[in-house]
């Protein structure tokens, strides 16, 4: 009978961008689903989660996944509680107002770095100018390495049962993006954090490591965005013109939380171009990648029915605290 190897991901305490960890437990028989996972501990006082004095953190299993990087094995997403069951300080899965009927699709960008640059750079000076590396195809577009990593990620990410929606390169060199969606208030999220965990396990032996910073080359080199798309029972099926302006006007009155819960640095991003709107403004626009929120046509057609994207989000933003914002906002918008 073989043994499994289950490693327990969670995020450590580092403000303001959490870091993944992760530890291997042995166990001797398959789990077959989160009802089967111990509940685990960690030392604290390692990851700015606890003082030595009094380090014990726990480790919550939430979700099972199949590791197709390893023999016989699997990754389980954790939250963080204190010894007193509570959730720990640094849990933000925990105020993630729970609906089962939300869903969420985010569009993660990253860049793949290599010799503390954008893999392609060349050492000095900069590659030509952006055009023609969206969806590119090509060695003078995508090198010979990247393809191979967003490939192999993605088949470890369907091995996980990760919802992959599909993967593209993006428009700045050594820029890419994959999107996750998932139905239920936390789930995306955890997928994300997941999906984020393989492609850095996986980059190893690249010796690449992947960058998250929302504004990674400054000048005319696009930033790494985390759009998220979000949409409720209420609307998707009951939606309406009312209730959509009701839902800007408090996505507007919340502009400050919404920017702070969206990843550090975004001043950087938002700055009204490369198909952004500056971050001091909220505005939303039908089919308009220059607003803070786009509203599909789809949604417009159906009678204001479906769902949004939020175009603020950056790439280094927590899925968890994004999507605690969002339902935050919309259950403070009267459905009667
Ligand atoms: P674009 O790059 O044009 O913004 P993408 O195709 O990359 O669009 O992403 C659109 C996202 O919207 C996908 O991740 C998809 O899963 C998500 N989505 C589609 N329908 C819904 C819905 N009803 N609720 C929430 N998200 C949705
Ligand atoms: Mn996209
Ligand atoms: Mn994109
Ligand atoms: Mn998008």
């Amino acid at each position: 009978m073989p043994s499994y190897k289950l490693e327990y991901i969670w995020l450590d305490g580092y403000q303001p961008v959490p870091n993944l960890r992760g530890k291997t437990r042995i166990a001797h028989e398959e789990p077959k689903s989160v009802a089967d996972l111990p509940e685990w501990g960690f030392d604290g006082s390692s990851t700015l989660q606890a003082d030595g004095s009094d380090s014990d953190c726990v480790l919550k299993p939430v979700g099972l996944y199949p590791d197709g990087g390893r023999e016989n094995a699997f990754i389980v997403m954790c939250e963080v509680m204190l010894p007193s069951g509570e959730p720990h300080p640094s849990n933000f899965r925990a105020t993630i107002i729970d609906d089962p009927d939300a869903w969420f699709g985010f569009e993660q960008e990253y860049f793949m770095m290599q010799g503390g640059r954008p893999l392609g750079f060349p050492e000095f000076g900069f590659p030509g100018p952006q055009g023609k590396y969206y969806c590119g195809v090509g060695y003078q577009n995508v090198g010979n390495v990247a393809r191979k990593i967003v490939d192999e990620h993605l088949d470890l990410c369907l091995t996980a049962g990760i919802n992959h929606e599909g993967i593209n390169g993006e428009v700045a060199k050594g820029q890419w993006e994959f999107q996750i969606f998932a139905k239920g208030s936390c789930k995306a999220a955890d997928d994300i954090w997941v999906a984020r965990y393989l492609l850095e396990r996986l980059c190893e032996k690249y010796e690449i490591s992947i960058e998250y910073h929302c504004k990674p080359i400054k000048g005319d080199w696009n930033g790494s965005g985390m759009h998220a798309n979000f949409s409720t029972q209420f609307m998707r099926e009951k939606g309406g013109k009312e209730y959509f302006l009701k839902l800007m006007d408090a996505f507007e009155k919340n502009r400050d939380e919404h920017i702070a819960a969206y990843g550090p640095d975004n001043h950087l991003r938002l700055t009204g171009l490369h198909e952004t709107q500056s971050i001091d403004k909220f505005s939303w626009g039908i089919a308009d990648r220059g607003a803070s929120i786009r509203v599909p046509h789809s949604f417009i057609k159906n009678g204001h029915k479906g769902y949004l994207e939020d175009r603020r989000p950056n790439a280094q933003g927590d899925p968890y605290k994004i999507a605690a914002r969002i339902l935050k906002t919309i259950d403070e918008v009267p459905t009667a």
